[in-house]
């Protein structure tokens, strides 16, 4: 069998296949595995400049690391903040902008108090069968609530808009609860829980893809790019490797887990519906900037902030940074003389933040850190990772369109699909496509 794309999914689904006894070859075309988990050194110190932390609310990402016998950490108490209305504000509690606590959100100072009067007054609407976050939560609470909380949480996230992401999609509970009526009264009886809701790898989840790797039992080539899949009587041929060199692989079953882009260019000739429906699945561009300073040029304050996330309404061009240094306890304790944060750039659309070279990059995150957390020092060493068209868009309607593509690709002896693009951008949810798609080439053996 063969494995297309050596990020958590593909490395999760060739290590299922090869635990249940098949020969698995995995094809990466970069040369590295990882795809989205990545560590890189700043100031020494290796570090995620991809992927830093996946949802503990969800079981697989905690279970995988289990099975790998390898221990969670989760983030520090440090408490996570919202650039908004001219000042650093504690981000209020809330399911994707939806308050738990009215009184909370008020006293945050996140909103105008017409916001905040706004939100208190939920108007009724009815959402359908799908719909934007944007627009089911400003119908009931108002677009200032949209425009400040719901957009720079979504933003974190996708790297996309609020007015375009699907509430089926991305936060199904929200749907839920508005068909069931008032999202304010439904979020204010939601218990306050006390178990954690991220988890990491100490190290950086950048570790997992060669925990994945090492002893998995399956075969890796790396610098394989496939650039062509077709149907053959018995299975499926690849064509792998550069196109002055140009080599093919045969298989009886095929996995893709590469991003909807590929995925479309490789079904393009054998499942022409499923390939139209993966083209037609936006992907966001971002940037991760990762600064390291020296401890004492901090101000004390931040050391009890994890970051902060900015709404683009307010114009700056980070949309977040994460205190790497606060919020995990493994990347303080790598060098006590040296911090490291990160910022995150780049949105849906708006690729034109990233056309800045390196350096400039990292100008712009330091005027951004310095008039919003008050950081003025000189970085002691930076590193710039880009991720060109990482993020998958939901858009309204996308769990139909994934209903299409399963359906033509199940249509397919053979072959299966998973990753990023499908069931949820986040790692555990990417961990679960990937063991969908097993279950789904092997029952048709
Ligand atoms: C900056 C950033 C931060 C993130 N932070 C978090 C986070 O903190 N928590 C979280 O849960 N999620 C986070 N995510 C999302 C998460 O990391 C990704 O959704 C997930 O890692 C995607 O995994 P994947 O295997 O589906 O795809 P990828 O990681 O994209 O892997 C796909 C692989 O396929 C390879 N490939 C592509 N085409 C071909 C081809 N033709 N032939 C061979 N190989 C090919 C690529 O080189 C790549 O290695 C973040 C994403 C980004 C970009």
């Amino acid at each position: 069998m063969v494995v297309v794309g050596g990020g958590v999914a593909g490395l999760v689904a060739a290590r299922d296949l090869a635990a249940s006894g098949r020969d698995v070859l995995l094809l990466e075309g970069s040369p590295e595995l990882g795809g989205k988990l990545r560590s890189a050194e700043v100031a020494g110190l290796t570090v995620d400049v991809g992927a830093e932390a996946m949802l503990a609310r969800r079981p697989e990402g905690i279970d995988l690391a289990r099975e790998l016998g390898v221990e969670v950490v989760h983030p520090t108490a440090a408490t996570s903040g919202l650039w908004s209305r001219g000042a650093l504000r504690d981000l209020p509690r809330s399911l994707m902008g939806v308050p738990f606590d009215l009184d909370q959100l008020a006293a945050s100072g996140v909103l105008s108090a017409e916001g905040v009067a706004r939100a208190a007054a939920e108007a009724a609407s009815e959402p359908g069968d799908d719909v934007s976050v944007g627009d089911l939560v400003g119908a009931r609470l108002g677009d200032e609530i949209v425009d400040r909380l719901v957009e720079p949480l979504l933003g974190g996230v996708y790297a996309g808009h609020a007015r375009h992401i699907s509430a089926a999609a991305a936060v199904p509970q929200l749907l839920a609860m508005a068909r069931r009526g008032s999202l304010l009264e439904q979020a204010s009886a939601v218990p306050a829980s006390v178990a954690p809701v991220f988890a990491a790898l100490p190290g950086g989840m950048g570790r997992l893809p060669g925990l994945l790797r090492d002893g998995g039992g399956f075969e890796v080539r790396t610098s394989a790019t496939v650039r062509a899949l077709r149907r053959t009587r018995s299975g499926w041929a690849l064509t792998v490797g550069p196109t002055t060199h140009p080599e093919t692989v045969e298989a009886a079953a095929v996995v893709l887990a590469t991003p909807a882009a590929p995925t479309a260019r490789l079904l393009g000739v054998d499942v022409p519906d499923a390939a139209a429906e993966l083209a037609a699945i936006g992907a966001a561009s971002v940037a991760v900037v990762s600064l390291a300073f020296r401890t004492e040029d901090l101000p004390d304050a931040l050391f009890e902030r994890s970051g902060f996330l900015v709404p683009p309404v307010e114009q700056r061009t980070i949309k977040a940074s994460t205190f790497s240094f606060a919020k995990w306890a493994w990347v303080r304790d790598l060098d006590p003389g040296v911090v490291v944060l990160r910022t995150s750039l780049g949105r849906h659309g708006e690729e034109a933040t990233l056309q800045a070279g390196d350096e400039g990059l990292v100008r712009v995150s330091l005027a951004d850190l310095s008039a919003m957390a008050g950081i003025t020092a000189r970085p002691v060493d930076s590193h710039v990772q880009r991720w060109g068209g990482a993020l998958p868009q939901y858009a309204v309607g996308h769990l139909d369109r994934v209903a299409r593509i399963r359906a033509a690709v199940d249509g397919q002896p053979g072959l299966a699909v998973c990753g990023a693009a499908y069931d949820g951008v986040g790692i555990p949810a990417v961990i679960g496509s990937a063991r969908r798609a097993v279950a789904s080439v092997t029952r048709a053996e």
